[in-house]
């Protein structure tokens, strides 16, 4: 197995297990994890409370002249569980339900805040030992990382997981809902004209929907092996 620290980029579409997989490789190597969504979302967040975004519109030129008034960092809370904060506020919360979710997929089909992020994000993988999750890691943000995975399952499954992951949070909504959204989301990733979520020639591929989540990270551990 590798001893030298190199990032792990983690693609795949929404709600498939990318920060399961994330994390629990992070946990097992001792390196950092990234959630690379959440800082979309946290966007998302800014431009709704600045009054620069609605459910059907942006204001782009408002967000574009303050986009770099925004910072996003990342915290572990008392459990360990990494946290997202928006210019020092804890925003971890906020930033799970649907609305900022589909708000974050519609902020991040704009070229100027993917070149923020992705700024932000390469500065944090430049000592290595760092596994980042989203749509573009493998494809944009490191196209030279030395392990990259790809991960797909059903939308019906992913739609599920969701649900069940945000009833446990108590944020109230109906499985159809969630499953119209994912199915949004989807089309909005693959689509989009700027950095659209695709597999990088070099990932390597993964369905989940029928494995347990101790059998995915035993088959990326696996693939340590190969790096
Ligand atoms: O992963 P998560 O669902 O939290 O991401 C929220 C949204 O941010 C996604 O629907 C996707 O459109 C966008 N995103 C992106 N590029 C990334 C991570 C997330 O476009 N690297």
């Amino acid at each position: 197995m590798q001893t030298k620290k190199i990032n792990i980029a983690v693609d795949g579409f929404s709600s498939c297990g990318k920060s399961t997989i994330a994390k629990g490789l992070a946990k097992e190597l001792g390196y950092t994890y990234i959630d690379s969504g959440a800082m979309y979302r946290a966007i998302a967040l800014f431009a709704y409370r600045n009054g620069w975004m609605t459910d059907t519109e942006i204001n782009e030129s408002e967000l574009k002249k303050h986009i770099s008034e925004i910072e996003i960092s990342f915290q572990a809370n008392a459990d360990g569980q990494q946290e997202t904060y928006l210019n020092g506020e804890n925003v971890e919360k906020e930033i799970r339900s649907l609305r900022i979710g589909n708000a974050a997929s519609r902020v991040s089909t704009l070229g100027f805040v993917r070149k923020e992020l992705v700024r932000q994000q390469q500065a944090m993988g430049k000592k290595k030992g760092v596994v980042m999750d989203g749509r573009d890691i493998g494809t944009v943000v490191f196209p030279d990382a030395e392990l990259k995975i790809f991960l797909t399952a059903s939308p019906e499954i992913r739609a599920q997981r969701r649900f069940n992951e945000l009833q446990a949070k108590g944020i109230s909504v109906s499985y159809e809902d969630t499953l119209a959204n994912v199915r949004e989301r989807d089309q909005r990733d693959t689509t989009r004209a700027e950095s659209p979520l695709r597999k990088a020639d070099d990932a390597i591929e993964l369905d989940n929907s029928y494995i347990t989540i101790e059998e995915q990270l035993q088959w990326a551990m696996n693939l340590m092996h190969d790096v």
